[in-house]
């Protein structure tokens, strides 16, 4: 069997080894059951257990107040970019985007095929998405203001938010959620694909305040309608109970192994550092992000070469290195640093770029 290696992977990405290991204890039996959590029923006392707990260790992990729901859909960050605009907004109301890249371009695609005025309240698009815009053009009266707190692909992120004048925010966090503490204040709405930062593939977490509930439409479909979600604690019908599990134990080690998101914010910064240090004082590697935009949680580089960004990351893997790289639109090299990605990872990483910038600088 071979050994397991330092996973760079940008999602589905890394898990806590001490959760993959529970799951691997609990699999056959779970609390007690007799059966796998993959086999029993959703509305069983087991996966209660489970998906009551998840909603508690969210609420208090990110501070929510009674006002937000804590719900867990499927379909992706993907769906929630069609979902926003569909419940949110009325159809003669504009929305602003603000437009950081890749996902913010889907999300803005979909508000506009949902027949919203979608206002670009700012964009990067000019230098490649390398940084994050700090002038902002925002609609008196609009719905709300979309944004991407991390950027995946372009490796830039969100420091402070910005001021919106109480129009609610709502942000695609999928990349960074839980990787640093957040005033959720400004925020209606939060949404995360849980395979970056918090889990498997398959599931989504939304967490969403009353008042933008209070604006959904009737007649939308039932399951494009968060207040399907809402109402019946996330299981009008069959949850994915085995995503939802192990986003779960993810958060239980988030709380109760690392100390939260004070800590976890610590480490990442940390972790972080180490790779940008490098890049900065490297006249091999060049970080693509502007430096006062960098993300914590995807670290983008090139090599001097298309060909010595291939080696890269084949040598890399040898090494026990992988998933190092670049988006397939964007190319060169990533490395995606979530919470679960352990500093000895990134020293090992930083240890094995230094001596390939040796031999090859
Ligand atoms: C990965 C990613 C998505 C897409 O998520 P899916 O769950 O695959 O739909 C959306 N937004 C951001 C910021 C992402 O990193």
């Amino acid at each position: 069997m071979h050994e397991r290696i330092h996973n760079f992977n940008a999602g589905p990405a890394a898990l806590p080894l001490a959760v993959l290991e529970e799951i691997q204890a609990t699999f056959l039996n779970f609390n007690g059951s007799g059966m796998s959590i993959t086999e029993v029923s959703h509305r069983s006392q087991w996966f209660d257990a489970v998906i009551q707990d998840a909603v508690e260790r969210t609420r208090r992990l990110m501070k929510l107040d009674q006002r937000f729901k804590v719900l867990f859909l499927q379909g992706g960050a993907s769906m929630q970019f069609a979902m926003v605009p569909m419940n949110f907004a009325r159809a003669d109301q504009t929305v602003d985007y603000i437009n950081t890249g890749t996902w913010s371009t889907k999300a803005i695609k979909e508000a506009a095929i949902q027949g919203r005025t979608v206002n670009v309240a700012a964009s990067s698009e000019d230098r490649h998405f390398s940084y994050i815009p700090r002038e902002l053009n925002l609609t008196p009266g609009a719905a709300y203001v979309h944004l991407t707190s991390n950027n995946t692909i372009k490796g830039t992120q969100w420091g402070a938010f910005p001021e919106t004048g109480g129009i609610p925010l709502v942000a695609d966090m999928s990349s960074d959620i839980m990787s640093r503490p957040l005033d959720v204040a400004p925020f209606g709405m939060i949404y995360a694909g849980a395979q970056k930062n918090i889990g498997p593939s398959g599931v989504c977490l939304v967490i969403v305040r009353e008042d933008l509930l209070s604006r959904i439409p009737k007649g939308l479909p039932t399951m494009l309608d968060y207040t399907t979600y809402a109402e019946k604690n996330s299981m009008y019908n069959t949850p994915p109970c085995f995503a939802i599990y192990v986003v779960q134990l993810v958060l239980k080690w988030l709380e109760e192994t690392i100390g939260g998101l004070d800590a976890m914010d610590a480490m990442n910064r940390r972790k972080a550092a180490l790779l940008y240090d490098l890049l900065d004082h490297s006249e091999f590697y060049r970080g693509t992000a502007e430096a006062d935009s960098r993300s914590l949680m995807n670290v983008t580089f090139r090599l001097p070469s298309e060909a010595l960004e291939q080696q890269f990351v084949a040598e890399a893997l040898d090494n026990g290195l992988g998933g190092l790289k670049g988006h397939r639109s964007v190319g060169g090299c990533r490395a995606s640093i979530y919470n679960a990605t352990d500093l000895e990872a990134i020293e090992t990483l930083v240890d094995f770029m230094q001596t390939f910038a040796r031999h090859h600088g």
